[in-house]
């Protein structure tokens, strides 16, 4: 479901809660308990997963607990009264702060979860799971879909030669030219200690080479200044776009990786790329 079909829902939910305890709040000669409902507009809430909107709707369930304790019909003792309510505002703002510091917690892992630690890039698994989206609505709609991996060329000697520090410092910058390179919406990320992923929605196989050779281009030009040390870098790409519908993440992936493979022992320092079929 859409966020934004999520919250519609809820606005409707809520006001049906609204509406159903007021009236019953109104109607009601005991005049008691009506509250404990209006806690059902914070569970409600939970179904947006934004804590903000849980407290929204926390807020509005106590204002509503206490003008019902004035509209209802008196009854019920003023003691029992009060208690009843007393028990509703504890309901609700029991249930609120445990939704939000749950939904708290999880907002502030995912991005963790889907981001690799050195570079910002995202990880190996979140390059996995939008590369399935992406196939998926290539089948539907056949839009032209691409991927390229990235290496970096002799990698190790850097490490070797100016430390493993000089070595994460290169794969920072790295990420930020494969970042400039592409458009917002391609998916950039780090799928393996010196290998980089781009996802490439809408591009045929000759538009992902352009976007390859410009990021060939671009490393090539750059040096790297690191400790009072000055050094430039290639890397090799291998491109691949889908055309096959039988193709899963695996094959797809593979497919891509075997042009890398092909560009590193053709003399690295270059761009490959085949159809996929
Ligand atoms: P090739 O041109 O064939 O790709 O040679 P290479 O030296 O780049 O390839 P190789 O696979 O031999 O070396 C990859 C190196 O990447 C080895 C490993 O120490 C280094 N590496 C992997 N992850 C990290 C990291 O997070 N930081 C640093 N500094 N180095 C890393
Ligand atoms: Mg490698
Ligand atoms: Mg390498």
């Amino acid at each position: 479901m859409q966020i934004g079909t999520r919250e519609q829902l809820v606005v409707l939910l809520s006001l049906l809660i609204c509406i159903a305890v007021l009236l019953f709040d109104i109607a009601s000669p005991l005049g008691v308990a009506a509250g404990v409902p209006y806690a059902a507009l914070v569970m409600v809430g939970l179904i947006t997963q934004r804590p903000r909107f849980i407290l929204v709707l926390a807020i509005l369930g106590s204002v509503l607990t206490v003008v019902g304790y004035f509209i209802s019909p008196p009854g019920a003792t003023y003691d029992v009264s009060v208690i009843n309510r007393g028990l509703a505002l504890f309901a609700i703002w029991a249930t609120a702060i445990v939704s939000y510091s749950h939904l708290s917690i999880l907002s502030r892992l995912e991005p963790m979860a889907i981001t690799d630690h050195l570079t910002g890039l995202y990880n190996r698994h979140y390059f996995t799971s939008e590369l399935v989206k992406q196939i998926n609505i290539w089948r539907r709609y056949q839009r032209p879909l691409s991927i390229l991996i990235l290496d970096i060329d002799f990698f190790k000697k850097v490490n070797d030669t100016y430390g493993h520090a000089a070595g994460d410092y290169v794969l920072e910058t790295l990420a930020k030219i494969c970042q400039e390179v592409v458009r917002d919406i391609d998916t950039v990320a780090r799928i393996g200690g010196e290998e980089f992923a781009i996802l490439l929605p809408s591009t045929a196989i000759n538009g992902a080479m352009q976007t390859a050779e410009r990021i060939r281009r671009q490393t090539e030009a750059y040096v790297f200044h690191y400790d009072g040390h000055r050094f430039r870098l290639t890397v090799s790409l291998g491109v691949a776009e889908l055309n096959d519908e039988s193709w899963s993440v695996t094959e797809f992936i593979k497919a891509a990786d075997e042009m890398l493979y092909k560009a590193k022992n053709s003399g690295r320092n270059r761009c490959m790329a085949r159809n996929i079929g």
